[in-house]
């Protein structure tokens, strides 16, 4: 729970506030811009929801929160944001809510599908909270789990224990030590059922991957995300662990599919048409190029 007495003096006065055990995650400034706002190293708020939408909003970022950092002074029902999420993002591929902080408040997805195409597949790991694991066993459960790279894995044996789900992940990022069950080796992509591909893609790690559906969603981990400042496709120049030369030749390598959204760990999400991805994903190589 947030901590009134650590209230952040720049919120606004009223209900909703932000205290100083904020990590800066973006995660309520994605999920409710009228409401929050970036200050500093904080989110603060920045306008008092006031209609039922806003308040709804505002719930669901108080409950993605990774860190409990989002309060609230007068009593609302939780079950607002609890009951939103997963949240349907398009067709069958939904956000999970409930950022983990040992992923530094990632986004996961869940792409739910029948068990004969595949059954649905958890990417990245969300918190291991009851009140998401019940809606996700309403939703059929997990069958597989495709972790992006090692910094987003959060409460993953926690969601593999729960449904003796296949856990996905590349070698070179700890795989076996995690009791990882399907380990990707090398540089070559993976189909891993009809509609979904594998990519290897090292530079934030050495072992990071990116995960195609459907030709429309790249799931992105940490490796690329849309910047609204920018208002193009960027990948993190500070937050590259392994190597910036080789993150710029898995971008090269993503130029050969096609995707309309890139969903990531860290970063906005975006939506576009596959042309206009792709002159995005050549213009953020020519800018890494620069870095
Ligand atoms: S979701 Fe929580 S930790 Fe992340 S920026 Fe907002 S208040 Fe801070």
């Amino acid at each position: 729970m947030a901590n009134i007495a650590l209230r952040i003096p720049e919120n606004v006065p009223g209900d909703f506030y932000v205290d100083s055990t904020c990590i800066d995650c973006d995660a309520c400034r994605q999920i409710a811009p009228k409401t929050f706002a970036e200050d500093g190293d904080y989110s603060i708020v920045h306008h008092q929801p006031q209609s039922d939408e806003e308040i709804r909003r505002a719930m669901m970022a108080l409950v993605a929160c990774p860190t409990a950092s989002i309060g609230t002074v007068e009593h609302h029902d939780a079950h607002i944001g609890i009951d939103a999420f997963p949240e349907l993002i398009a067709e069958n591929v939904y956000y999970c809510g409930f950022n983990a902080e040992s992923s530094f408040g990632a986004w996961s997805y869940l792409i739910v599908r029948p068990e004969a195409a595949g059954g649905n597949l958890l990417i990245d790991s969300p918190r291991f909270a009851t009140q998401l694991v019940k809606k996700i066993d309403a939703k059929g459960g997990v069958k597989g789990m495709f972790l992006t790279h090692k910094d987003d894995v959060a409460d993953h044996f926690r969601f593999a224990e729960r449904y003796a789900c296949e856990r996905i992940m590349h070698a070179a990022d700890g795989a076996h030590g995690l009791g990882i069950e399907k380990v990707i080796r090398g540089g070559e992509a993976v189909n891993l059922d009809e509609d979904s591909t594998v990519v290897p893609v090292p530079g934030h790690t050495r072992g990071h991957m990116v995960l195609l559906y459907k030709n429309k969603f790249l799931f992105t981990g940490d490796h690329l995300a849309w910047s609204p400042t920018r208002n193009t496709l960027i990948a993190f120049r500070n937050a590259c662990w392994y190597s910036w030369s080789e993150q710029i030749k898995s971008m090269e390598k993503l130029l050969d599919y096609e995707f309309e959204w890139v969903l990531p760990g860290h970063g906005r999400i975006h939506h576009d048409t596959a042309a206009n991805m792709n002159l995005h994903l050549d213009r953020c190589i020519r800018w890494m190029k620069t870095r």
